[in-house]
């Protein structure tokens, strides 16, 4: 019987180093970039209670209703891994107690997962990047998180991409709003597509960031939540604007970025790629006022967003994979031993270091060619006796007999 070869499940990707790299780089500028805005990371359960996202993201949702991975476990509890980490963040936050420790700034990375379809950069394991800002309800604490994503994309070198914000009120402006929309969207029924119809009576902000095209041309008139702020709202939005101005970070207003999810009030952003085809997105948030208390907790504003870590890595240049600093090639039998510790001497130096593994010379040398090493070792007998090495820049070709210690400062 021939065995089958076995596959990763669809929509599930390996990280292999190459791309690896990349992640690392991301999560490294990350953990830099918000601990200078005083965040501290968190590394919070990829399993939930299946109930904690019907409480937050909504029953009625995409991600809720069709995409997540959930089932019973053997002791009959209803679990799923996480297809999101804001409201497994607000779960924690709770859960600890912090709710009266003062505001609380918290970020982290892992695997998020969706049983979506398919398509290039949406897998159904993927990694997300996320922030959290618990205990303050101020345009500042908006203009800051917005001012720290922009810095994260920056730092990372991303620079095509555009930020777009909107608010989408409060439980006191909002129903008006969602009732004048409604109004609006009944006269332009015949022209929206089976899933508006759906979102009409469940969440019919959504229609406004409907993708189809039928759906966007029916909209241009559309009302928009903008001109139906109740005061405060009016003015945290002007707040926020002047913050982001404060801090130079350029933005467009977009009235049709209302969130897909359900707990979303007041701010909301996306920084948005043209590079990536039609899901342009690559960080995304907003105010989330509601959710604490809908979590059975005390009131607490709080704002957040999140990235997806794939797609920062599709608009990342392939890395520079010249990390090998040195290959180490031992000619004959009699060197193999002292070359075995001359590598871990030179590795406690702080330099990354490959044994060739001995064999013919040519061998090695092929070797130390192929992973792209920046200098070459070579020990033979004089080298042995002399205690010395034979140190060749493989760049310039420049070789010299060298001690241990003298390498570092050429190579590092
Ligand atoms: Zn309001
Ligand atoms: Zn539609």
């Amino acid at each position: 019987m021939v065995k089958k070869k076995l596959q990763s499940i669809r929509g599930i990707h390996d990280g292999l180093p190459q791309e690896v790299k990349k992640w690392r780089f991301i999560e490294d500028t990350a953990r830099k970039v918000f601990a200078s805005y005083a965040f501290s990371e968190v590394r919070l359960p990829i399993l939930e209670p299946t109930e904690l996202f019907v409480r937050s993201v909504g029953e009625k949702t995409d991600i809720v209703s069709k995409e997540m991975y959930a089932f019973e476990d053997q002791g009959g509890d209803s679990i799923c891994l996480r297809p999101e980490g804001t409201a497994g963040a607000v779960r924690a936050y709770l859960q600890a107690g912090l709710t009266r420790s003062g505001a609380q700034r918290w970020f982290y990375m892992g695997a998020m997962f969706r049983r979506e379809r398919p398509q290039k950069g949406r897998l159904r394991q993927f990694q997300q990047i996320g922030a959290e800002y618990f205990g303050t309800s101020g345009p500042v604490e908006d203009a800051e998180i917005l001012g720290m994503a922009q810095t994260f994309l920056d730092t990372l070198g991303i620079e095509q991409t555009r930020l777009e914000i909107n608010t989408l009120g409060c439980s006191s402006c909002r129903p008006d709003y969602r009732a004048t929309l409604l109004a609006f969207l009944e006269t332009k029924k015949e022209a929206l597509c089976s899933t508006c119809h759906d979102r009409m009576g469940s969440n019919p902000m959504r229609v406004l960031d409907c993708k189809v095209q039928t759906c966007q041309a029916a909209l241009p008139d559309a009302p928009e939540m903008l001109s139906h702020l109740c005061a405060p709202c009016d003015e945290h939005f002007t707040g926020l604007k002047q913050g982001l101005a404060a801090l130079a970070v350029q933005y467009a207003v977009n009235p049709r970025i209302v969130r897909g999810l359900d707990y979303y009030n007041r701010t909301a952003f996306e920084f948005i790629t043209d590079q990536l085809g039609a899901q342009g997105t690559v960080l995304a948030g907003g105010r989330y006022d509601g959710l604490v208390e809908s979590l059975a907790g005390p009131a607490t504003p709080a704002i957040g967003f999140a990235a997806g870590v794939e797609r920062l890595a599709m608009l990342l240049p392939e890395p520079n994979d010249n990390t090998l600093d040195i290959a180490v090639v031992a000619l004959g039998e009699a060197a193999q031993a002292y070359a075995l510790q001359q590598a871990a001497a030179l590795r406690a130096q702080g330099l990354s270091v490959l044994h060739c593994g001995g064999g013919s010379a040519k061998r090695q040398f092929k070797t130390a060619d192929r992973e792209r090493a920046r200098f070459v070792v070579t020990i033979g007998e004089d080298e042995m006796q002399e205690n010395m090495l034979m140190l060749k820049n493989l760049n310039s070709g420049e070789q010299q007999k060298v001690t241990l210690t003298q390498v570092f400062n050429i190579v590092g």
